[in-house]
């Protein structure tokens, strides 16, 4: 693709990099804020690299009236704030010797803006521009943007043993740009992946969301499965396991990679796509008539997908509504009130989780086999409008939302306890089906009409003594 002709830095930073020149320093722009203004994407960050210890960086930036922190002067970086826009400036280097994978020991500052490009990852990466001298790019990184590769600065296995981190960053750029992966660099990849168990949760954590927040991520899911499977296991067994049913035409990953890129980019949903077919491989059986099904997967996907999560660091509040997805993904729910009202209460009334439930219900069939895909992403939007109409009448489908409370049951003479909660539920079973009201009197005659109905007391006893609730 065709690279942007004008980099436009904001006055901001043109601001801090003419200080530092007048002061008889060299500054350039650099990394990712170069790559992506060529690319005319947006980039949140401008880095700034600069000739300057970092105390002289504070002395100038300061006489000329910006504040300055000291958020990584070890590394020879300090935060400077002009105007309320802050960029981290730091001193050319070089790193040391890396000591685990991750953080080199030491760092060399060097004279030169070459010498500190040369230490950046890939070659899109290594990349500095200034107003006067244009882009500076001495390893072919515009080439390689234009060609679409991603490229490792320098010997690829050394760059991914030094840090292993960037093992990830490349595939996490793959999926982000659409970019394949030089060839060299991807065995570079391959053969240092085993180091990636040295690399903290959260930032494999944070990678693999960027990843699969990004607009290709199902084909980067497929071109880097046999270095993610360093940090995803689960994945092994999906890649290339046929699904022999008339459903599918792919098998399990590029299902799940289409799912992925099915559905839209938040993570949650995405997070759920990724999981949902898990436990499939380990359900699959072929019928008499050789065909393959999967009964029950949904179910034992959730533990795979409990495991992963665990290990990753996730709230145990995203976690359970990740779950959710994942077991409800198949669930049959007719478009009807009634029924989305039922899916609902399941759902504990959160209406996002069951948007998210058709978001997944709908990538899903667009992963499957066109010919019977088309009918489950209407029935997919079809529930989403039933909840919109719910939404919009404000309808009952949780407990919170009846007209009667806890207290008023127990008015009516029912025995604080369990027996609240059975009888709410009664209540609210009886909304959701419209046979009853929402409304205060109605509920209170219907709590009062089944305190009184013997048949239904002993029903309502028995079912109680079955959960252990009773005496
Ligand atoms: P983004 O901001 O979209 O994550 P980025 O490339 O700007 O992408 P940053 O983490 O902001 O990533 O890093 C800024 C620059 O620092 C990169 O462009 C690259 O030049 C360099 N860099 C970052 N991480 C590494 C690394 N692990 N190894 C070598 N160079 C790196
Ligand atoms: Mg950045």
């Amino acid at each position: 693709m065709a690279l942007s002709d004008s980099l436009l830095l904001p006055d901001t930073a043109l601001r801090v990099l003419s200080v530092l020149d007048d002061a008889g320093y060299e500054a350039w722009a650099v990394g990712g804020f170069v790559r992506d203004a060529l690319l005319g994407r947006a980039c949140s960050d401008i880095d700034i690299a600069c000739s300057a210890p970092w105390q002289e960086t504070q002395r100038v930036c300061e006489l000329a009236g910006m504040r300055t922190h000291e958020t990584g002067t070890q590394h020879g970086t300090l935060t400077v704030v002009c105007d309320d826009e802050a960029f981290e400036v730091t001193t050319f280097r070089t790193d040391g010797a890396y000591k685990d994978s991750r953080h080199p020991e030491s760092v060399q500052f060097v004279k030169t803006i070459e010498e500190d490009l040369a230490r950046r990852d890939f070659t899109m990466n290594a990349l500095a521009y200034r107003p006067d001298r244009g882009v500076l790019d001495p390893f072919g990184g515009q080439a390689d943007m234009e060609a679409g590769v991603i490229r490792a600065v320098g010997d690829p296995h050394k760059r991914f043993e030094e840090d292993a981190l960037r093992i990830l960053r490349a595939c996490r750029f793959s999926s982000e740009l659409g970019y394949s992966i030089d060839p060299a660099t991807f065995q570079g990849m391959l053969a240092n992946k085993g180091l990636l168990s040295r690399i903290s949760a959260e930032r494999v954590t944070h990678e693999l969301q960027r990843l699969l927040l990004g607009e290709h991520a199902g084909d980067a899911l497929l071109r880097c499965v046999d270095v993610l499977a360093a940090v995803l296991p689960e994945l092994v067994a999906m890649k290339g396991f046929d699904q022999h049913t008339p459903y599918h035409v792919f098998d399990v990953l590029e299902h799940t990679a289409r799912v992925v890129d099915g559905v839209p980019r938040y993570p949650l949903v995405r997070w759920a796509a990724l999981f949902h077919d898990m436990g499939k491989p380990a359900c699959f059986f072929f019928d008499e008539n050789g065909i393959g099904h999967f009964y029950g997967h949904a179910a034992v996907s959730v533990p795979i997908a409990r495991g992963i999560m665990q290990r990753l660091t996730f709230s145990n509040a995203f976690m359970d509504k990740v779950l959710t997805l994942v077991k409800r993904h198949d669930d049959v729910v007719p478009a009807n009130p009634k029924a989305v009202k039922r899916m609902l209460a399941r759902l504990g009334g959160d209406t996002e989780l069951f948007a998210a439930l058709c978001d997944l219900k709908r990538g899903d069939a667009r992963g499957q086999s066109p010919q019977f895909s088309g009918d489950r992403i209407a029935l997919a939007n079809e529930l989403q409008g039933v909840l919109n109409e719910i939404m919009e009448a404000n309808e009952a489908f949780t407990m919170k939302s009846l007209a009667i409370s806890g207290r008023d049951v127990m008015k009516l003479g029912v025995p604080q306890g369990p027996l609240v909660g059975e009888m709410l539920h009664r209540v609210l079973d009886a909304v959701i089906d419209e046979e009853l009201p929402n409304s205060h009197d109605d509920q209170v005659k219907y709590v009062a009409s089944c305190i009184e109905d013997e048949n239904f007391s002993k029903k309502f006893s028995k079912r109680v003594d079955e959960k252990g609730y009773g005496a």
